[in-house]
């Protein structure tokens, strides 16, 4: 077929049309028709309908490494209320790693930490911050083709909720704002993980920010314990990343 032209058209036209989106929805100031006006008036609506715009704008980098039309990957998602939650998925790709991920401003806020977490507080992990996900892709579990921005397996290695515990002079800083800062203090309630951590930007290489995830010393720290290595499946399907590429191969003759 004709290679290139029609996916490249195709998806062209898909981010030209979210971005016309955009503008309309900017165009019409507070006037919201999008979230079905449920909400009622004034400013919770409006709240809302911004933090959509911030959820596309942050999405951007996510949308433009991925091919629709390729990969299964989720492209959007939700808020649904509740405790934020957060996400650890292992991702075996050209490396292996753990892509840990909080839910906050309406995105997963991403880190790729290449060792993933360790249950002793001694023990620093390097976590590259990665580009926001869209929310949905907390519960993402499958194969990225070959050739695709990520090609590999991923599992969703723990999951659950978190409660920021962020402060600063005394005031609890919200998400978002703390992981600008460069820190944030968190406690998961995971399957595999839980207790408190923090995440600590360390420094930067060019564009990217360089982070240590570390636990904290308390209760639930056992340096004895390593999830990573004797905990190894899905806490969605308890498949393996192996079982899924061997899964994956299987389909494909
Ligand atoms: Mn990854």
């Amino acid at each position: 077929m004709a290679a290139k032209t029609p996916e490249n058209s195709r998806s062209s036209t898909g981010d030209r049309s979210r971005i016309q989106m955009r503008v309309t929805d900017r165009k019409n100031g507070g006037t919201r028709r999008e979230d079905g006006g449920t909400r009622g008036k004034g400013g919770g609506t409006r709240r809302k309908d911004k933090g959509k715009h911030n959820r596309d704008d942050r999405l951007t980098t996510y949308r433009s490494k991925r091919h629709a039309d390729r990969t299964s990957e989720p492209m959007g998602g939700e808020p649904r209320g509740g405790a934020p939650r957060f996400v650890v998925q292992k991702h075996s790709a050209t490396s292996l790693h753990y892509d840990f991920r909080l839910e906050a401003d309406d995105v997963l806020i991403s880190w790729a930490v290449p060792k993933g977490p360790a249950m002793d507080p001694r023990e620093k992990r390097l976590a590259m911050r990665t580009e926001d996900h869209p929310l949905d892709y907390a519960d993402f579990e499958g194969v990225i083709p070959r050739g695709e921005y990520g090609a590999g397996t991923v599992i969703v290695w723990d999951a659950g909720h978190y409660e920021n515990r962020t402060e600063h002079r005394g005031r609890t800083v919200p998400v978002a704002e703390a992981v600008e800062r460069g820190h944030v203090s968190f406690r998961l309630e995971g399957e595999k993980l839980r207790g408190g951590w923090a995440l600590t930007r360390t420094g930067r290489d060019g564009d990217k920010e360089r982070w240590i995830l570390v636990k904290k010393p308390d209760e639930t720290a056992d340096a004895r314990r390593n999830p990573v290595g004797s905990q190894p499946a899905s806490v969605r399907s308890g498949r393996t990343t192996e079982d899924l590429a061997r899964e994956n191969e299987n389909g494909r003759d």
